[in-house]
């Protein structure tokens, strides 16, 4: 009987009605002969809730507590998940992450899945039984501590599941139709895509587009999972995340990310050592900088830029100011008002001018680039957060409809 894992988001589970409408189709998979493996994020806006409870109590909480806090969500969504089934006549068993043997490091609020043992879920499917797995959370093996994967994580739990069951692929229900051209809550004519390649996905993911999160689609790549993104609500084929096809556009989507700040380090000494003495203790401490600008030096001295996640922005001026102190550098400036936009398509590889389109399209909107940064199939520019709409929508408009290379680029 094939294995087929399905991940339900918040929105599909968030309330009894939208949990009964999510049993009735599990119900039908199971009627149909698959073995269903089913993982499920929090109802609605419970992690949002629960970090502001955690707030409340605490202004720093220790990561072990919240991990514990966490994941409640997911279990109580497992929980009635099954029951509702239970209720349809299909017998169903839920797992924590730890039950399901979901081994991560031991990296509260964002662990790595190391291994996926599962031999509880493999045993429940032979039983006949819908297996519901609580998405989002693992647990070290040495310490035996609870930790979560990070924001988004029940796509990795997924996507994991998949390739450790040896699934042929894996269905990610969200509360849009598949993966589009951008987010669809900010362009209303954004395009839904039929197709979408590893590679340019996890551009996508990484500049900000939350429809999968950037390491699950890491495991698809790895272990070949192909990621059939989809509608709860609808019967849409919606969008297959896979090896590439033939052919490749030149710009296939835009993704934005309100979720950094930029740390700016001011009279930098310009000499050698100085990059390694900023970011060698960012990187120690865990701080994951993103983009880099180091300004053209003026007698002796210059300014280096770099954005980091908001979440981790406190350390990282903390990190920049002992640094500078160290360096004999100026003051260090926190500014959290800025955005990313990423331009993303494999065919830009063989394509000069995109970058150049871009930034004209940007300064006809008045829109001013603070930051760059490119790979070879992106292109991201920071700019002023409250133009970020602005900038995905102009951006939209220049690069849609897809212009198609008639070569894969090598
Ligand atoms: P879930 O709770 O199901 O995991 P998420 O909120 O994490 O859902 O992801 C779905 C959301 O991702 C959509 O509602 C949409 O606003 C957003 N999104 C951002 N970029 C894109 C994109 N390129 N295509 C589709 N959705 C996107
Ligand atoms: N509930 C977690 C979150 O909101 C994990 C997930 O939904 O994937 O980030
Ligand atoms: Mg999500």
């Amino acid at each position: 009987m094939p294995i087929v894992v399905q991940k339900y988001g918040g929105t599909s589970v968030a309330d009894p009605d939208r949990i009964k409408a999510v049993a009735d189709r599990i119900a039908a998979g199971h009627a149909a002969g698959n073995q269903l493996v089913v993982v499920v994020s929090a109802m609605g806006d419970t992690t949002d809730e629960l970090l502001d409870l955690a707030s409340r109590v605490s202004v720093s909480p220790p990561q072990r507590e919240l991990d514990m806090l966490l994941t409640a969500g997911e279990r109580i969504s497992m929980a009635l998940l099954a029951m509702a089934l239970s209720e349809r006549g299909v017998p169903a068993v839920s797992y924590t992450g730890s039950q399901a043997g979901i081994l991560t490091d031991s990296t509260h609020g964002e662990a790595r899945i190391t291994r996926i043992t599962g031999e509880r879920v493999r045993e429940s499917l032979e039983e006949g039984k819908v297996v519901i797995v609580a998405g989002f959370q693992g647990v070290d093996p040495e310490s035996k501590e609870i930790t979560t994967l990070g924001r988004g994580g029940s796509d990795a739990t997924a996507v994991a599941l998949a390739a450790a069951l040896g699934a042929d692929s894996v269905e990610i229900y969200t509360d849009v139709e598949g993966v589009f051209t951008a987010d669809p809550r900010i362009v209303a004519d954004a395009r839904k895509l039929d197709e979408v390649p590893y590679d340019e996905m996890l551009e996508l993911s990484a500049g900000g587009a939350g429809v999968l999160m950037t390491r699950s689609v890491e495991f698809g790549r790895r272990f070949d999972v192909p990621i059939n993104v989809r509608s709860s609500f609808s019967e849409d084929v919606g969008t297959w995340v896979r090896e590439a096809s033939m052919e490749q556009a030149i710009v296939s989507g835009i993704a934005h990310d309100r979720s950094e700040a930029k740390v700016t380090v001011n009279r930098v000494p310009d000499r050698p050592g100085v990059a390694a003495a900023l970011f060698g203790p960012l990187a120690r401490a865990g701080v994951n900088v993103d983009m880099i600008v180091q300004n053209v030096s003026h007698a002796g001295t210059t300014d280096i830029s770099f954005t980091v996640p908001r979440a981790n922005v406190d350390d990282a001026e903390r990190i920049a100011k002992q640094v500078s102190d160290g360096i004999g550098a100026g003051s260090v400036d926190v500014d959290p008002d800025i955005a990313k936009v990423s331009v993303v398509g494999a065919g830009m590889k063989s394509q000069p001018g995109v970058a150049a389109r871009m930034f004209e399209t940007l300064a006809e909107a008045g829109i001013n680039i603070e930051m760059i940064s490119t790979s070879a199939i992106r292109i991201s520019c920071v700019v002023r957060a409250d133009q970020i709409e602005e900038a995905v929508r102009v951006l939209h408009d220049a690069f849609d409809p897809p212009v198609i290379t008639e070569e894969p680029a090598p």
